[in-house]
């Protein structure tokens, strides 16, 4: 089996733009592509996976991918179907992404993890799941003690660690001493199956430790401010808040 391409979103978020030769098509519904590298985000831990397009460098044509998702331990993308012929194996492209959308993603990713991090912090409760469309998202907490009351108190202090312009630091530990950081696995449902022997984490510098495959801003203060759109009890435990960012939009 040859080796998976090279996947950049993992290593570098801002990464945008790369130059690829295609390794494999396949038809389909819509014809998927692999390439031996790619920028793109292939979706995972709520995040959804970029959009973006492909230009071949031979003949300036182009297709545009409808979204991305792993297959096989290689980051497929997906073209949309009334594009046309595919490009070849062995095609130079040039990828790129959606790179507004991608940023609001990432902004909004980490808004979360502030929020994650404020909850554990100040209120000692779990995650147990999570979702985000580009500039909002949701987070699920085992917080019986949640009340609509506390939610602003909740807005006040995760904008308050924002502002503080905290760093976001991405890292990859062998599996044993990411299971020996106390907290680090903090959703209630340990999803991570037991053949992985990297964990990566992301942590917000003072705030908030998480095993993380997603992409995020490397600094708080890309995030701007945020305001909790919505809170819902889910039964005498469960709790959802809801976010958007007061900026969803930022110069790029
Ligand atoms: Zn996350």
């Amino acid at each position: 089996m040859t080796p998976a391409g090279e996947q950049l979103c993992y290593s570098d978020a801002y990464a945008r733009s790369v130059g690829a030769t295609v390794r494999h098509v396949e038809a389909g519904d819509a014809t998927l592509v692999v390439l031996d590298r790619t920028v793109f985000y292939p979706g995972g831990g709520g995040q959804p996976s970029d959009r973006g397009l492909l230009l071949r460098t031979a003949d300036g044509r182009t297709w545009t991918v409808r979204g991305a998702k792993k297959a096989g331990g290689e980051i497929v993308h997906e073209l949309e179907p009334s594009d046309g012929d595919p490009p070849a194996v062995g095609d130079d492209l040039r990828v790129d992404l959606d790179w507004a959308r991608r940023l609001a993603l990432m902004r909004t990713h980490t808004a979360l993890h502030a929020l994650c991090g404020v909850v554990w912090r100040d209120y000692g409760a779990l995650v147990t799941g999570g979702n985000m469309e580009p500039g909002s998202g949701r987070m699920d907490f085992e917080f019986e003690t949640m009340s609509g009351d506390l939610v602003g108190a909740i807005e006040a202090t995760v904008n308050d660690e924002l502002a503080k312009s905290r760093e976001v630091r991405v890292n990859v530990l062998p599996r044993d001493e990411a299971f020996a950081i106390p907290d680090l696995i903090r959703t209630k449902v340990n999803l991570l199956p037991p053949g992985i022997e990297e964990i990566r984490t992301i942590e917000i510098v003072g705030l908030d430790l998480q095993a993380d495959g997603g992409t995020h801003v490397a600094n708080t203060s890309e995030v701007g401010q945020i305001r909790v759109t919505g809170y819902e009890s889910k039964g005498r435990i469960n709790k959802r808040i809801r976010i958007e960012l007061v900026d969803p939009v930022v110069e790029t």
